[in-house]
């Protein structure tokens, strides 16, 4: 399937609009044009699933080094480009103290990120790694509470999750969730994920963080501006959020209108996973991906 996908000339032209390019240069560029056209930038360094200690320690340096570069090239102030963190990415599935490396390392990140005059948000993954990044996402905060987090409406646990977490302060991505899971945690319908993502877009709006409202979803991005004028919040209060290449017009309409919008920007070589979580896993995410190639709305 990998070797089936990468080499695809049609995969390649697909990757191109959906991913920055393969450096963190190409990375930086893209990220000044969207901050030129009014966007705010999360930068996603691919890769997953590392298995060694030294490849986590690469994976963190990446960032370390990514965040210095968009500081030159001034782009952190005020926070208008962060990254984004997967924990397996810096070591959350090793086998010996995953836990403890990929919390240490998110430190370092948000050290970093803090010289450079930003945040950084840890991505959600699989379902089995949401309670150690939970974990690892409060013992973080400790010393860096402008930590986000992602919370995938999918999951059944979310809304009491999204509760939890609507602190004031507490920086929350909502996303329906990429990942497949089992129904005995997950909601299996599309119907039933975009209630939960209601609801847990209630529980967020109402409670005292930052919610950051990642959805293409026109009737989600609709009922988040309804909920944001209920419980009295302004454009400043929270943000939308979408994936690079996807709805390019509508991120600009949204920040035209005096939103916050945020383009969540992937760069890298290693963007099977990425790639695959939507065109493979899911098939309405394929429709979605081929839907985006024939328009640009
Ligand atoms: C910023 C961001 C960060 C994310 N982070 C994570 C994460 O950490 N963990 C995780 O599991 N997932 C993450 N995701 C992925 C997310 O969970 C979904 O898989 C993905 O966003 C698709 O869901 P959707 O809400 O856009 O809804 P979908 O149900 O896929 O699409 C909803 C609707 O949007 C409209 N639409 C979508 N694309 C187009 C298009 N090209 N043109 C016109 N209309 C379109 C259509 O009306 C479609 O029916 C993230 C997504 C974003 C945007």
């Amino acid at each position: 399937m990998r070797q089936l996908v990468t080499s695809a000339p049609v995969a390649r032209s697909v990757v191109a609009r959906y991913v920055a390019g393969d450096g963190a240069a190409d990375a930086v560029a893209v990220a000044g044009r969207l901050h030129g056209d009014g966007l705010l930038i999360s930068l996603d360094h691919l890769g997953e699933d590392t298995r060694g200690a030294r490849q986590a320690d690469l994976a963190t340096r990446e960032y370390t080094t990514l965040l210095a570069s968009l500081a030159a090239a001034g782009l952190t102030g005020g926070g208008a480009a962060e990254v984004s963190v997967k924990p397996t990415a810096v070591g959350l599935g090793l086998a010996d103290h995953g836990e403890k490396t990929a919390a240490e390392n998110i430190s370092r990140i948000c050290a970093a990120a803090r010289e450079a005059g930003t945040t950084v948000t840890v991505d959600m993954e699989d379902h089995s790694h949401v309670d150690a990044t939970l974990r690892i996402v409060r013992m973080v905060r400790g010393e860096f509470p402008d930590l986000g987090c992602v919370i995938q409406s999918q999951l059944r646990r979310s809304a009491a999750d999204c509760a939890a977490l609507a602190a004031p302060g507490s920086r929350v991505r909502l996303c329906k969730g990429a990942y497949n899971a089992p129904q005995e945690v997950a909601f299996t319908t599309r119907a039933e994920v975009d209630r939960s993502y209601a609801r847990c877009l209630r529980a967020l709006m109402r409670g005292d963080g930052y919610p950051m409202l990642a959805t293409h979803d026109p009737r989600l991005i609709e009922i988040g501006a309804a909920q944001a004028r209920l419980t009295g919040r302004g454009p400043a209060d929270f943000e939308y959020q979408m994936l690079y290449g996807i709805r390019p017009a509508e991120q600009r309409r949204l920040a035209a209108g005096g939103a916050r919008m945020r383009v969540y920007v992937p760069y890298g070589s290693d963007w099977y996973g990425y790639l695959v979580r939507r065109l493979a896993e899911r098939p309405a995410n394929l429709a979605f991906f081929a839907r985006s190639l024939l328009t640009r709305s």
